[in-house]
């Protein structure tokens, strides 16, 4: 090879007006240029993404273990033949199994004979009350801190965590994770002060009246107790009511239970490489979702994203060197089980090198641009793709990329890319009964598939 190159380059030095190296460079950018501008133009004329994710949610919600999660791996299977993906198979995951019951109920209780309702949902993982209701004073707090300064005063009441997701902040991620403590591990910190049950205030900054649930973990050795989180309506009308007069009660009742776990899967379909087929390019989002709408930003988009981008770039037809591959990740909500056994498959593994993978787990909503790599050196080589990928729409490359279901191929040296749109509505509907297919925007959420499809394509030829 080395031989035919430098051959290569002596012709090239006496017959070609420009250096071969910069002839290739520029017939690729223009090869490049062309590809990025079919794409786009085939995306956003046929909206197909929006399609995918019109069907999918149509099976409902799918909460890991569901009835519902089986059938969108089944539905998904389905697709992957129908867009004519290669080597589609499941790969299989044991995931836990908890639902969510049909009583969810708060009532702050004013006197004998009146109460008001509050809008609450089971937190996922969490236990039930007794059938009859827990029944019980309520301590506010903003903090742990703050729970753990009133000693003794959380003894066998309802602890209220009403700490709002920070709306000064910019990037709602940052604002998410800095709130979420008290929904993870509220229950745990409530039970060790002596507190009989977890309230928590939704984490969104929008203030209405829809319960946002989400995982939580009781920590090993600390006695279990029921975790609801409230509307933000309801945070702030109990918290009132609390300044008024802090003895009222609160009644809670849940059933909601944790049933054993069950086999599960990831799907997976590839455009196979024709040079370095053992060379894999992921593209991927998680198939499970929350339970109270049907996920259809989380995520259903990245589902979706990712299956488009696949068939835009079947449909022009080229012949990619490295495989592209699709990954349906199961179970990214309760913890990444699915992420985690797609890396650690041995069997299906073997032979294979994860070059970069790619996750949307963000939302379907405008883009913005792609985290790439650790650091600034990662991403060095993309920057001169950088304008490219501002022609069809995106503003920017950064360092930084990652997620739960991709993180574990980290480990193997694969080079890890987050796909970052436009966050500021997320979390308005992130993992309450708003996530449906009507907050999803059919162009935005095209633009995602076709920069997925651009970067996969760029990661298989030029990288
Ligand atoms: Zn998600």
């Amino acid at each position: 090879l080395r031989k035919l190159f430098i051959s290569l380059l002596f012709v090239n030095v006496f017959f070609c007006p420009l250096p071969l190296k910069a002839m290739d460079r520029a017939s690729a950018d223009v090869r490049c240029k062309e590809i990025a501008a079919k794409l786009l133009k085939n995306g956003l004329t046929e909206e197909y993404a929006y399609t995918l994710l019109e069907r999918l949610s149509r099976i409902g919600p799918r909460l890991t273990g569901s009835a519902q999660a089986a059938a969108a791996v089944d539905h998904t299977l389905k697709e992957m033949k129908d867009l004519g993906l290669e080597n589609i198979h499941l790969e299989s995951v044991q995931v836990g199994h908890w639902e969510r019951g049909d009583v969810e109920k708060a009532m702050l209780i004013l006197s004998a004979w009146e109460s008001l309702p509050l809008t609450v949902a089971a937190i996922g993982g969490s236990i039930a009350t007794p059938a009859e209701g827990i029944t019980a004073g309520v301590v506010e707090v903003r903090s742990f801190e703050e729970l753990h300064d009133l000693g003794d005063k959380a003894r066998g009441k309802v602890v209220f965590f009403n700490r709002p997701m920070d709306p000064s902040t910019l990037n709602t991620f940052g604002a998410y994770g800095s709130a979420v403590d008290q929904r993870i591990q509220g229950a745990s910190e409530a039970a060790k002060a002596g507190g009989v049950a977890a309230l928590v205030r939704s984490i969104t900054t929008r203030l209405d009246n829809n319960p946002h649930t989400g995982m939580m973990i009781y920590e090993s050795g600390v006695h279990e107790v029921p975790a609801a989180c409230l509307s933000t309506i309801g945070a702030e009308t109990l918290s009132q009511y609390l300044k008024k007069n802090p003895d009222f009660k609160i009644r809670l009742e849940l059933n909601c239970r944790q049933l054993p776990p069950v086999i599960s899967h990831n799907v997976i379909g590839d455009i196979a490489g024709h040079e370095n087929p053992d060379e894999i390019i992921v593209l991927g989002g998680h198939l499970d979702s929350w339970d109270l709408g049907t996920g259809a930003h989380d995520d259903g988009a990245g589902c979706v994203q990712s299956l488009e981008a696949l068939r835009l770039l079947k449909k022009l037809r080229l012949k990619p060197k490295r495989t592209i591959r699709a990954v349906m990740f199961m179970d990214e909500e309760f913890g990444g089980t699915g992420g985690k056994a797609y890396a650690s498959n041995a069997k299906f593994r073997k032979g294979e090198t994860h070059i970069a993978a790619i996750e949307s787990d963000r939302g379907g909503f405008l883009p913005l641009g792609f985290r790439i790599g650790r650091n600034e050196s990662d991403l060095q080589s993309f920057r001169k793709w950088e304008s490219l990928f501002q022609s069809i729409g995106l503003y920017w490359l950064r360092p930084g990329g990652g997620g739960v279901d991709i993180g574990p191929l980290g480990t193997q040296g694969t080079l890890l890319i987050s796909y970052i749109p436009d966050a500021q509505r997320y979390f308005d509907v992130h993992h309450s009964a708003l996530d449906t297919l009507e907050s999803v925007n059919p162009r935005e959420l095209e633009m995602g598939a076709v920069a997925m499809a651009l970067l996969a394509y760029l990661l298989s030829e030029e990288f």
